[in-house]
């Protein structure tokens, strides 16, 4: 991963279009094993092999699922859980992808393989509270620390590096004040100082893609956008092959050794319906435009990064791909926690506009007040300095129901708890 001629010819794509929709159908070659277009779920925990000399050459790292096809055991490699990696890694542009159980194990996986102690992270301060919370309470409890500096100042990042700095950690549009950061900058001053640039994708899956803007390692929370139907956990990590196998390493993998492994089951579920994660991501930003470009209209203090308003419309115009728009996440400010309660109360129970939850990327609009719920694991002084109000209410549009029908709803209920 610190070998820059790799790196260098990841940034050299970057001023070419990429297509994640024509990636990924391109990869789409599965058949199931008795010639059906689903691929096969393969639930088997262990593989048996003709020769046994395979065996030893497994465990050398010498064979592996793209080095002849072999299995070993399923929290190594699995065959269903491989054909998701391999389309996460196409709809990347990454040369390869290992899928975990949930969005918190791949990070965890990532950065402790990317980091030994006594080593140091410089993170964006908006980042999902979990991962927050990782940064500065546990990792600490095994010496590893990390800076926060806000993703709107590229500065920032550079200035904080120290002798000891490993990883520059970002959320590419950042949880849940919709701050985005400049990843080919990141990945400019990742490359200077030999570090390697992890980005947290979960918001903008095919509308960006951070590898071929620079980045080393992508993160996803497969349980938002990518899966879409709020069923299941998973996460992934997309990153170069060598990762990959470092992750899965025998002695010292992280995702092998702490072992948060991804059912298969779950990976043929997410397999069906990555083929429509592109209409589905259209469909959200379709939406979510339309919603926020309205309340803008009437004086509703909205944020959503497609809107010129917007303080880093220009930034994240510049890193999108073509034609998946802006994404399904804005929020709305109701200053108190109190208005925001109300608010909400309003939108899910009289209104039936979408549900009071955590989480985000469902078919139906998800609400919540992120600074008690997803963001409580920082402190007060922490969601100020990040730009969190109390009364922040993130708001993840889905696309049931009439637009139009929407668009009313929400509004009567800005107009009722006197947001204008
Ligand atoms: C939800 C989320 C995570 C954590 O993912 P899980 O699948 O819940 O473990 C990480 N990052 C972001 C941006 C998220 O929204």
């Amino acid at each position: 991963m610190k070998d820059a001629s790799k790196s260098y010819k990841t940034l050299g794509v970057t001023m070419q279009k990429f297509n994640p929709e024509q990636s990924l159908w391109e990869c789409r070659r599965e058949f199931g094993e008795h010639g059906g277009v689903a691929p096969s779920v393969s639930r088997s925990s262990t593989f048996t092999v003709i020769d046994p000399e395979t065996i030893a050459q497994i465990f050398e790292g010498i064979r592996g699922p793209d080095k002849g096809g072999c299995f070993l055991y399923s929290r190594h490699f699995n065959p269903t859980v491989e054909v998701l990696s391999r389309y996460l890694a196409a709809m990347e542009g990454a040369e390869g992808a290992a899928c975990m159980a949930s969005g918190m194990a791949a990070i965890s996986c990532a950065l402790l393989q990317l980091c030994k102690s006594g080593d140091h992270i410089v993170s964006s301060e908006v980042i999902y509270g979990g991962t927050h919370a990782l940064l500065a309470e546990l990792l600490p409890e095994y010496n590893i620390t990390t800076t926060f500096v806000d993703p709107s100042d590229t500065k920032a990042f550079e200035n904080a590096i120290r002798p000891n700095t490993r990883v520059l950690y970002t959320e590419a549009i950042g949880n849940p004040t919709l701050k985005v950061s400049d990843i080919p900058a990141l990945s400019q001053i990742a490359r200077d100082n030999d570090l390697s640039l992890v980005v947290d994708n979960t918001f903008s899956p095919m509308m960006i893609s951070p590898i071929r803007l620079g980045a080393d390692v992508v993160i996803h929370s497969m349980t938002k956008f990518i899966n879409g139907s709020s069923d299941v956990i998973a996460g992934a990590i997309c990153t170069d092959r060598e990762f990959i196998y470092r992750l899965m390493d025998l002695h010292t993998g992280r995702a092998m050794l702490l072992g948060p492994t991804m059912d298969p089951r779950v990976a043929f579920d997410i397999i069906q319906r990555l083929p429509h994660l592109s209409i589905r991501m259209k469909e959200h930003s379709r939406r979510t435009i339309a919603i926020a470009r309205h309340l803008e209209k009437i004086g509703v203090p909205v944020s959503y990064p497609g809107l010129e308003s917007h303080p880093h419309h220009e930034r994240l115009s510049g890193m999108i791909n073509e034609g998946y728009g802006y994404g399904g996440l804005m929020t709305i400010d109701c200053i108190t926690q109190e208005k925001a309660d109300e608010f909400m109360s309003i939108l899910q129970n009289r209104e039936r506009f979408g549900f009071i939850a955590v989480s985000l990327g469902y078919f139906d609009s998800l609400i919540s007040c992120s600074g008690s719920t997803t963001s409580s694991e920082l402190t007060l002084e922490e969601q100020t300095s990040m730009g969190l109000s109390p009364g922040l209410v993130r708001m993840s549009i889905g696309y049931t129901g009439d637009l139009k029908d929407r668009i009313q709803q929400i509004e009567r209920a800005v107009r009722d708890v006197k947001l204008i």
